[in-house]
């Protein structure tokens, strides 16, 4: 099977290194295997969105070289599909309608918050103002081999339960519309962020509801800063820009590599070659964060 790759960022902010670090090794992997590299933003969620962002992330990643195949893919053309495929879920009995407020859900379990203990599974609600739900029927445990982090084991019921995949405002939750998009592009490999680990398995278990494949997952480890915060924009992380030298070779050095001095003043465009051919990610085993000390 040929291999499809993918990078899907939420267009919440522009990209900072965290985020470009994520894009870069889920292309060279993509690029080592002789595979496709595709782009799909995820803006389902319309409030959590920052005007012009996507723009912002598309040029950025344009500007420094990566080249996506085909075309984007954005997540608010699909709805529809979304929607549709939690009615039918729906209708076989897979998922069912729920009213409880988040705060409902907070109360009824103080031992593993968020978790969904089944309050609206038998009520057969119907309607509007309701979310949708996904039935998890044991046995929930959900064994899977990551490429970076070995082996896994979650016990769905334990740690989600029911969990919503189409929320009371109608729109998509990011299991849902994440699982729909990677099989109507034939992604066969994810490579993402260990932030998102605890996600796959609530993904592999709609997967199998749905009968379609699973992909192979490989977690790359988070990169924080000096404090061990995540980068992201609540913790402060400034924007990349192409035009900034030197944030290719950063992001490159935080995935295991080091430029030689011939390339160091290349621009970003003609590194990935080289990177292509050095990059081992079993560098990254087992590594759930790597810290960048510096500061813009
Ligand atoms: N859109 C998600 C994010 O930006 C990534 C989803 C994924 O790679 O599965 O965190």
């Amino acid at each position: 099977m040929s291999y499809v790759g993918r990078f899907a960022p939420s267009p919440t902010g522009p990209l900072h290194l965290g985020s470009l670090v994520t894009a870069i090794g889920s292309f060279l992997h993509a690029r080592q295997a002789g595979g496709e590299w595709l782009v799909r933003i995820e803006d389902i969620d319309p409030p959590r969105e920052l005007a012009g962002a996507a723009a912002d992330i598309l040029r950025t990643l344009e500007s420094l070289g990566l080249e996506w195949d085909r075309s984007v893919l954005y997540q608010s053309s699909r709805q529809d599909v979304y929607r549709e495929t939690a009615e039918r879920l729906l209708t076989a009995g897979q998922a069912f309608r729920c009213d409880c407020s988040r705060s409902t859900v907070r109360a009824a379990n103080d031992a593993t918050p968020g978790r969904y203990l089944g309050t609206c599974r038998d009520k057969r609600l119907k309607g509007l103002h309701t979310a949708i739900r996904l039935r998890v029927a044991e046995p929930s445990t959900i064994c899977f081999v990551d490429g970076l982090q070995g082996a896994q084991a979650t016990h769905l019921d334990g740690t989600t339960g029911d969990y919503i995949v189409l929320r009371r405002d109608g729109l998509p939750a990011y299991h849902l519309a994440v699982v729909l998009d990677d099989v109507a592009q034939g992604v066969t490999t994810i490579v993402r962020g260990v932030d998102l680990l605890d996600s796959t398995a609530a993904h592999i278990y709609l997967q199998r509801t749905l009968g379609v494949p699973t992909p192979a997952y490989w977690h790359l480890p988070i990169i924080v800063n000096a404090q061990g915060q995540k980068l992201s924009k609540q913790t402060g992380a400034p924007a990349v820009y192409a035009s900034k030298s030197g944030v290719a070779l950063r992001a490159l050095e935080l995935l295991g590599l080091t430029v030689p001095a011939d390339l160091r003043a290349e621009p970003p465009r003609s590194l990935w070659q080289w990177a292509q051919a050095h990059w081992q990610i079993e560098s990254l085993r087992d590594r759930r964060a790597v810290t960048e000390p510096r500061k813009e």
